[in-house]
């Protein structure tokens, strides 16, 4: 986590260092202003994971689901957010899912936008995505393709990072494989720091 309390606000200038999967999430929640059950909580845990409080992942949720009234709000997707914190039911403090699970559990279907586009996306949108953030060069596209075809997700998201994370970390095989969202943030993060 990061010293000190992050707020709703910060989250959107945070996104840079966030992995693909939680980029996808936020991106969409920000274009439709509402995500799907699996989505909310993929991106909630992840959320809690880099610092946010409950009170301030309440007010983040409020805030992108611009569309939906109060009453709406507390009714349907509050207690879930809480939830994730174990403020509900159970209340079961629940851990950030880790890349297995985002990978092999609950399989998206049309209209969802949780999971882990290096397994998920097909070949066309994984390059674009890729693309846009910042991997330029055709080859190095073309390596990351392979490892996500050869089902080495987690090496083609490394990859990933070592490309456009902080210049120390270019040399492919220099970082052991990332195996958690929260972990790709946390590096990256600290590097942004040194
Ligand atoms: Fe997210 Fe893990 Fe997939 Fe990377 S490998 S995009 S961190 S689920």
């Amino acid at each position: 986590k990061i010293e000190g309390q992050i707020t709703a606000d910060d989250v959107d200038q945070l996104t840079e260092h966030f992995p693909l999967c939680m980029r996808h999430l936020h991106n969409k929640l920000q274009e439709n202003k509402h995500l799907k059950h699996y989505g909310r909580m993929q991106y909630n845990l992840f959320l809690k994971g880099i610092g946010l409080s409950v009170e301030e992942a309440l007010r983040f949720w409020r805030t992108a689901f611009s569309k939906l009234n109060d009453d709406k709000f507390q009714k349907s997707y509050a207690y879930n957010i809480r939830h994730n914190y174990g403020m509900e039911g159970k209340r079961t403090d629940y851990a950030p899912l880790n890349c297995m699970k985002i990978i092999t559990n609950n399989q998206p279907g049309e209209g969802d936008h949780h999971g882990c586009p290096f397994r998920h996306f097909s070949e066309d949108n994984l390059s674009r995505t890729l693309y846009n953030a910042g991997v330029t060069d055709k080859a190095q596209i073309r390596q990351i393709l392979e490892y996500a075809k050869g089902h080495h997700y987690n090496i083609a998201c490394t990859r990933f990072f070592e490309l456009t994370r902080g210049s120390g970390s270019k040399e492919q095989g220099m970082m052991a494989a990332i195996n958690h969202p929260n972990e790709f943030f946390e590096k990256s993060y600290q590097l942004s720091q040194e």
